[in-house]
C-alpha cells in the first residue's frame, strides 16, 4: 500500500511529544542538597518527602506529561512512606519504565535549574552521567543549564530553588525488518 506512495510523499515523520515539568522545593537547615541525584556540599538543603531533587522531579514531569501518564504525585503520594527520603532516580527510573512501556523513547531532556546558591557549575558533568545512566540515554541526550534570577524573588533571597524541564518524545517503532 505504502510503496506506490512513497516515491512521490515525504517520509513520514515519526510520532513525537513534548512534555513540560516545573517543580519547586524549600531550602531549609538539616537536610542534604540534592540536584540531579549529585549531593552537592551546601549549608541547606531541600525540603520535601523523598530526597526533594527538584530538578530530577522537573524530569519526571515532563516524562509524564509527554506521555499523558499524570504527574509523580499522582504516582508517587508525599503520603506514602514507601517514597520517604527515597532517591528521586530510583523514581525516576520508574517512570523511566513507563515511558518504555507506553512504547515511547525519549529523544531529549532539557533541563534549566533556577538557584541563586550555591554553584552549579562543578557539578553538571556529574547530574548529566547519572540521569542519561538511569534513563539509559546518551549524555549528549541530557542537557542541564543553571541560571540565577539576579536575587529577585523567592529563589534569589535563597528561600529555595526550582527547575524546569522540557523532553521530547518519540513513538518506539519497533523495526519491521
Ligand atoms: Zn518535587
Amino acid at each position: 500500500m505504502a510503496s506506490e506512495k512513497s516515491m512521490t510523499s515525504p517520509p513520514l515523520l515519526p510520532n513525537v511529544r513534548v512534555g513540560f515539568g516545573y517543580d519547586v522545593h524549600r531550602l531549609v537547615t538539616d537536610r542534604a542538597l540534592i540536584l540531579g541525584g549529585v549531593e552537592i556540599p551546601y549549608k541547606l538543603g531541600l525540603a520535601g518527602h523523598s530526597d526533594a531533587d527538584v530538578l530530577t522531579h522537573a524530569i519526571m514531569d515532563a516524562l509524564l506529561g509527554a506521555a499523558g501518564k499524570g504527574d509523580i504525585g499522582g504516582l508517587f503520594p508525599d503520603t506514602d512512606p514507601l517514597y520517604k527520603d527515597i532517591s528521586s532516580l530510583k523514581l525516576l527510573s520508574q517512570v523511566a519504565d513507563i515511558i518504555r512501556d507506553a512504547s515511547w523513547v525519549i529523544s531529549n531532556i532539557d533541563i534549566t535549574l533556577v538557584a541563586q546558591a550555591p554553584k552549579i557549575a562543578p557539578y553538571i558533568g556529574k547530574m548529566k552521567t547519572r540521569i542519561a545512566a538511569v534513563c539509559n540515554l546518551s549524555i549528549s541526550q541530557v542537557n542541564i543549564k543553571a541560571t540565577t534570577t539576579e536575587g529577585l524573588g523567592f529563589v534569589g533571597v535563597g528561600e529555595g530553588i526550582a527547575a524546569y524541564a522540557v523532553c521530547l518524545l518519540m513513538e518506539d517503532i519497533p523495526d519491521a525488518g
